[in-house]
């Protein structure tokens, strides 16, 4: 997208009446992994039928959009993004309660979400209480803990295809497995979510969060930015290696560093930021890890983690990798 048509898609987004239009976004400054360069237009929307415009619109002006909530999951590129950012957050976040059903805008915070499930005496999704991301982030990888899934709670979720046109789709076609289900890589944009819990006792699901944070607390880097887990655990090789840490570690890797990006002292499957960190460094560090585990298990890990291209393509950071580019001199032992 050239710079011309960047200014034009702004005008024509304002005269159509969507609010929150900003130009020229670091995109380091809005993920949770702080790395990405700027951003040509970012977009928050405020409604289903916002983000049914922007759809339409991009789709004229021929530009390419990326959808994301907080950023939690996301590994940006350095050089940037060279199209829309719709950033489904804060403006679009509306919550309603009634009895056991839960209807809650796509950009809703899940740590809010699950601190007022808890007071209303429901139960059942304690185990996101810890998780930094929105609710539409969240159905669309399935995310969880304590190897559970939001999926089991969803009853359906409202969507704007990429053409713009608005679909709900229930449970049954939502696929929903271990980290995934059929919304991904479809650029679908979740706009809400419709739940379903039970009824339980306020002060024992309030306990059970607190352990739960306690827990992550102590298993968890929280000093330095993060995204989470950066690979997927694998049954499979659960069984017999045990979980992406425990590979990882044992591979030697806790405390090395490429640039910036290090595996974290505390948890290894924990890529952090140390201040600088460059996108290209943190898909060295997971290409040559991923090859190590490899060699070492027989067992080839997949990233949970996401990268966006400044082209606006989106998958698996791993899939972005070639180990045979990154060669193990470049690692440092930082402590
Ligand atoms: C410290 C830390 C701990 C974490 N712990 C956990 C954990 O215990 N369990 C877990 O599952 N995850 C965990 N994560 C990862 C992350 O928080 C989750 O995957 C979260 O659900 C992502 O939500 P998000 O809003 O930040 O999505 P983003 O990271 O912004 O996006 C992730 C993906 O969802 C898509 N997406 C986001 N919003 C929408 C939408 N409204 N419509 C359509 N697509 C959308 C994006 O395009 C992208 O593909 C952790 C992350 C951190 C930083």
């Amino acid at each position: 997208m050239n710079t011309f048509s960047v200014g034009e898609l702004h005008a024509f987004l304002t005269e159509q009446g969507v609010q929150h239009v900003t130009r020229d976004v670091s995109l380091a400054a809005i993920s949770r992994w702080k790395i990405g360069g700027t951003a040509d237009l970012l977009v928050e929307p405020g409604s289903t039928a916002e983000v049914a415009t922007v759809m339409q619109a991009v789709r004229r002006f021929d530009v390419p959009v990326f959808v994301m909530g907080d950023g939690s999951n996301m590994l940006f590129d350095s050089r940037g993004f060279r199209g829309v950012i719709l950033r489904i957050g804060r403006h679009l976040a509306e919550l309603r309660i009634e009895g056991t059903r839960v209807s809650c805008g796509g950009g809703h915070w899940v740590p809010d979400l699950a601190m007022r499930l808890a007071r209303r005496g429901l139960g059942g999704l304690e185990h996101i209480v810890g998780i930094p991301g929105t609710i539409g982030g969240l159905v669309l990888m399935n995310g969880g803990s304590q190897r559970k899934g939001v999926g089991e709670h969803v009853v359906e979720v409202t969507c704007v295809e990429g053409d713009g046109t608005i679909r709900t789709y229930g449970k049954d076609e939502l696929d929903f497995t271990y980290r995934h289900s059929a919304l991904q890589g479809r650029g679908a944009v979740i706009t809400y979510v419709e739940l379903e819990l039970a009824p339980a006792d306020p002060a024992q699901v309030r306990r059970a969060m607190i352990e739960i944070m306690a827990s992550r607390r102590r298993k968890f880097p929280k000093n330095l930015p993060n995204c989470g887990s950066t690979f997927l655990s694998n049954p499979a090789m659960y069984e017999v290696v045990g979980p992406p840490g425990r590979a990882i570690e044992e591979a030697g890797f806790k405390g090395k560093a490429i640039g910036g990006a290090q595996v974290s002292p505390l948890h290894a499957n924990f890529i952090v930021n140390q201040g600088n960190a460059m996108s290209d460094e943190v898909l060295a560090l997971i290409a040559l890890i991923r090859q190590t585990v490899h060699d070492r298990t027989g067992y080839l890990m997949d990233c949970e983690a996401r990268f966006v291209t400044s082209e606006g393509e989106e998958r698996p950071a791993h899939e972005f990798t070639d180990a045979k580019r990154f060669d193990t001199s470049l690692l440092t032992q930082v402590t």
